[in-house]
């Protein structure tokens, strides 16, 4: 291993491995990161031993870039190894920054989980015996043991600390040339880095990055409307035709790239800048903007239920990316039995 690059490492949790691909999206640009950089672990890449990283002094490792959420033991072992070995931890996509689209799971708990995939809930299973997984299971060559799955989906900073942000389901390749870049110019030149706890996007919301013409003032929207029942108007705002746009609750950065496609913003770049719950801002916006109320701050109990009447998926419209990151958490409680 040459000393005069530094070590990264490139991990895989509780995601669906697009961040991975992303990062090979940079084409061209991974040349430049080879040049400086050893890559000690990357499961998608090849076959590292864990055991490897265990031997390696802490520290050594100078950024990780963490995709996924924790969901199970071992997401949350190698994330607190990686934490161990490296200087620098980065949330890498939305499901490390807030749970992205697995903690939508966050609406059940593992029991759920476990009877929803293994009984004939679905219609694809066919298990009479009702077997489910074994954390230990025998095989001629030994005994295997599966990672325990976890009641709820956590986010990376859930369970340690970590120094960057970089959201997007998945991150943008400008977004990830710029953080190489960046790297590049710490490594090479000694610039300083972001403060810590930065977000690596933009400060602005993405309403203000996207062309579409908005009302500006007196906006009364009567009626929401799915993306299929109409054809959007290419040039409008889609929350002026009725279509719920997570827009003005959601950080710019990906260049407003649904709405360009004529498709409403489902919000995974996580919350503006300062803002804990990315659904109860949009919530708040779209309340004043559907003739619901004029005082954002004060929607009361009936207002919400008014609006949330008109829509078919509050959960998966207004927390799509963020709800274990929301002041929810979850949604899942145990049921009182009555009586
Ligand atoms: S952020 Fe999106 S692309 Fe990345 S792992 Fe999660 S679901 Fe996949
Ligand atoms: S609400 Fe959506 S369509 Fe309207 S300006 Fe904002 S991002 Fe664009
Ligand atoms: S427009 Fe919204 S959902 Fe689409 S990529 Fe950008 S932040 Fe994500």
């Amino acid at each position: 291993m040459a000393q005069d690059k530094i070590n990264i490492a490139l991990y895989w949790g509780a995601g669906c491995g697009g961040c991975d691909v992303a990062v090979l999206d940079i084409d061209a640009a991974i040349l430049d990161v080879a040049a400086i950089a050893n890559v000690t672990l990357w499961p998608i890449g090849f076959d590292t031993k864990y055991s490897d990283i265990e031997k390696m002094p802490d520290k050594s490792i100078t950024i990780s870039f963490y995709n996924g959420a924790i969901r199970n033991e071992e997401n949350e072992r190698i994330a607190r190894l990686l934490r161990q070995k490296s200087q620098i931890m980065i949330a890498f996509g939305s499901c490390a920054c807030f749970g992205g689209t697995p903690g939508l799971a966050n609406v059940t708990n593992k029991k759920g989980i476990m009877e929803m995939v293994y009984t004939d809930q679905t219609p694809s299973t066919d298990n009479p015996d009702r077997v489910f997984p074994s954390k230990h299971i025998k095989v001629p060559e030994g005994e295997l043991e599966l990672p325990d799955l976890y009641d709820q989906v956590f986010t990376l900073d859930d369970i340690m600390d970590v120094d960057y942000f970089m959201p997007g389901c998945p991150p943008t390749v400008e977004l990830i040339s710029t953080a190489i870049g960046a790297v590049m110019k710490h490594v090479k030149e000694g610039a300083p880095l972001p403060p810590k706890g930065a977000v690596i996007a933009s400060d602005k919301t993405l309403c203000d990055e996207c062309k579409r013409k908005r009302v500006e003032t007196g906006r009364n929207i009567e009626k929401i409307v799915q993306p299929y029942e109409i054809f959007p108007d290419q040039e409008k705002c889609l929350i002026d035709q009725g279509i719920i746009c997570i827009g003005p609750a959601t950080r710019a950065g990906c260049g407003a790239m649904c709405p360009e496609g004529n498709m409403p913003c489902r919000g995974c770049m996580g919350p503006t800048k300062g803002v804990l719950d990315q659904g109860g801002s949009m919530l708040s916006a779209l309340a004043s903007i559907f003739n619901i109320t004029d005082k954002e701050s004060q929607l009361s109990e009936e207002d919400i239920e008014k609006l949330l009447d008109q829509v078919k998926d509050p959960l998966g419209t207004f927390y799509a990316f963020t709800l274990p990151k929301s002041l929810l958490k979850r949604t899942y409680t145990e049921k009182k039995k009555k009586g």
